[in-house]
């Protein structure tokens, strides 16, 4: 069994809370977010960070990012949302498995990244993760 712990994720050995999935894409909500709407888009094959990341999974990345703030866009209308990713123990990363943080702003919330904040209940994930499937059709 991988030791990454979005390998597992990825392989459904431990639960998530989906949201959109393709071939080379998965995006779930995070974990340690308590707010709504914030999901990691991570790619399916383990790559350590950015510099490893091939043409054909960075181009699903990109798309799975795009449509997925769309989707949070229109079930929350946030005020902006931020599009965050760490490569490296310097820049904040702490898996090593690469990702793409989607974060709905909301007035009065400021540009300070505070990964990871407090666990929310799985049913409060599921419940956002619902509105934004609607979303995505
Ligand atoms: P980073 O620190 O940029 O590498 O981001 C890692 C993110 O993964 C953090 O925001 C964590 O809250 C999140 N995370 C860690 N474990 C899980 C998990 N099992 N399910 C969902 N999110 C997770
Ligand atoms: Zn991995």
């Amino acid at each position: 069994m991988s030791a990454c712990v979005f390998c597992r994720i990825v392989a459904g050995q431990i639960p998530s809370t989906r949201v959109y999935e393709d071939d080379l894409v998965l995006a779930f909500m995070d974990i340690g977010q308590v707010n709504p709407g914030h999901v990691l888009v991570a790619v399916k094959p383990h790559v350590d960070n950015v510099y490893a990341l091939d043409d054909a999974a960075a181009a699903a990345v990109a798309r799975a990012t795009a449509r997925v703030a769309r989707a949070i866009r229109a079930a929350f209308q946030p005020a902006g949302l931020s599009v965050y990713q760490a490569n490296g123990a310097a820049a904040g990363q702490t898996v090593f498995h690469y990702h793409v943080h989607l974060v709905p702003r909301h007035d009065g919330d400021g540009m300070a990244f505070t990964w990871p904040v407090k666990n929310p209940p799985r049913e409060v994930l599921e419940a956002h993760a619902a509105q934004i499937r609607a979303q995505l059709g």
